[in-house]
């Protein structure tokens, strides 16, 4: 028999967020004899559930097919299909509801609690820790660590004491600057430079703005130089564009426009389901049907009269021009700007609701069948920390759940240590 499986592991998890707590019950509900603390920097666990999803937490995506659901990774597709094979959204929401908290589905796929309440996240998580066993340390962060040549490490910690522990998870989130990576650094590990993703765009056009509040249900959004295209909600605003079209582009073009200085331009088809021959034959027959009719008085479905109106303008046509008067030049300007209207993006928000970094702890660098450390035994990653980040819906949050079971999990297996 192994003597080392005998001995009382102590495993500290860096970082009290999704991953963290994940990956604490997990260890503490399999290794019942360890001792697990959680040790989290500032005063409050679970921050960013607290305020995800607009206060309601949006746990996971109704996608229960692995291959699928890691689509929706811009960084992380691939290396991540294996680990969603072993713990994916079924079994999210499987582990809530074995727990007492039933998710519910939007029509847009997105799975909130149904008490619509993120507080239920936190306290079930809270709640299923208690039990497991998991020691949870506020305001207790830690400053460095290193390796020592016994096994295991020690760890400095924010209270000014020292720790030593044969396990240590990073689930430190993301690294907002390289020097937050500084963790896994000291250990040898590189991290992908990190830019923001999840973002909107600004573009100062005064009748845009002027539309804020607008919402066109199907557009399609283009970067040609960066060959990124998507389709879905734009919502207009004071400042430019937003909405799931627009925040899926920003995340899968996020280094790319980090590059630009969020300065490029932006191709907008506001009527995706028209096409060029469509459009002029539509014009021709209005031509003959309403000859006499204002064309700013005829909007093309599904566009808002307010947008129509802004749109005839920007092709400049005049407000008193008749269908009968729209010549073929006109008729050429206005289905640019319908299905080609070109807007240059000066900047960028990040949006309120969800935001995450794009960069971390290199994916190569990681076993993901145990979120492992390939060259440092013993240390472990889950999260954000790492570079895996997903578009928005739910799937950031998957990340945390999958990769913080299969660390908590591993981390349970004493000789996870010696074989990784
Ligand atoms: C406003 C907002 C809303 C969001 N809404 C959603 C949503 O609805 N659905 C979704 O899927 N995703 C959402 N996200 C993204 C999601 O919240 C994150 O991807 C997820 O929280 C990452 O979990 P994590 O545990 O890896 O990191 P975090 O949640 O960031 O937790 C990391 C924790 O580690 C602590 N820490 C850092 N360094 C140390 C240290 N050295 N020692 C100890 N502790 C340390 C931090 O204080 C923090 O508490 C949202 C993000 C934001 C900002």
């Amino acid at each position: 028999m192994n003597s080392t499986a005998k001995k009382t592991q102590r495993v500290v998890i860096a970082g009290g967020g999704a991953a963290g707590f994940f990956a604490a019950i997990a260890c503490a509900e399999a290794a019942p004899g360890a001792e697990i603390l959680l040790l989290e920097k500032t005063a409050h666990f679970l921050a960013k559930v607290k305020i995800s999803g607009g206060g309601r937490c949006n746990v996971t995506h109704a996608c229960f097919e692995p291959r699928e659901f890691a689509r929706r990774y811009p960084r992380g597709e691939h290396t991540l299909i294996s680990a969603l094979q072993k713990f994916s959204a079924r079994d999210t929401v499987d582990w809530f509801a074995a727990r007492g908290v039933e998710l519910k589905t939007e029509h847009d796929g997105r799975m909130f609690p149904v008490t619509n309440s993120s507080q239920t996240i936190i306290d079930c998580l809270t709640n299923a820790a208690a039990k497991a066993g998991v020691k949870l340390k506020p305001n207790c962060g830690v400053e460095s660590v290193v390796e020592k040549s016994s096994g295991g490490f020690e760890l400095k910690l924010s209270t000014g004491d020292t720790l030593d522990c044969d396990q240590l998870l990073l689930a430190t989130g993301g690294c907002r600057s390289a020097a937050l990576g500084h963790l896994a650094a000291s250990l040898g590990h590189q991290i992908e430079t990190p830019v923001p993703s999840l973002f909107t765009f600004h573009i100062a056009v005064p009748w845009l703005n002027q539309l804020a509040g607008v919402a066109v249900e199907d557009a399609e959004i283009s970067i040609a130089p960066a060959k990124l295209r998507e389709r879905g909600p734009v919502l207009l605003t004071h400042w430019g564009l937003s909405g799931p079209a627009i925040l899926r582009l920003s995340a899968w073009g996020a280094r790319w426009l980090a590059e630009k200085n969020y300065q490029f331009p932006l191709l907008v088809n506001w009527l995706p389901t028209w096409s060029d021959d469509k459009l002029m034959a539509e014009f021709t027959a209005r031509r003959k049907s309403q000859p006499a009719k204002l064309v700013v008085n005829f909007p093309v479905a599904p566009l808002s009269a307010r947008l129509w109106t802004q749109l005839v303008a920007a092709a400049g046509i005049a407000a008193d021009t008749r269908w009968s008067a729209l010549g073929s030049a006109g008729q050429h300007k206005l289905i640019q700007q319908l299905r080609r209207g070109e807007f240059a993006v000066t900047g960028k928000s990040l949006n309120k609701d969800e935001f995450v970094t794009c960069g971390g702890v290199r994916r190569d660098e990681v076993d993901f069948r145990t979120m492992g450390s390939k060259f440092c035994p013993g240390l472990f990653f889950a999260g954000e920390v790492l570079d895996v980040d997903g578009i928005t819906g739910g799937f950031n949050f998957q990340n945390a759940w999958t990769t913080g079971f299969l660390a908590g999990n591993a981390m349970a297996d004493f000789k996870t240590i010696s074989s990784s």
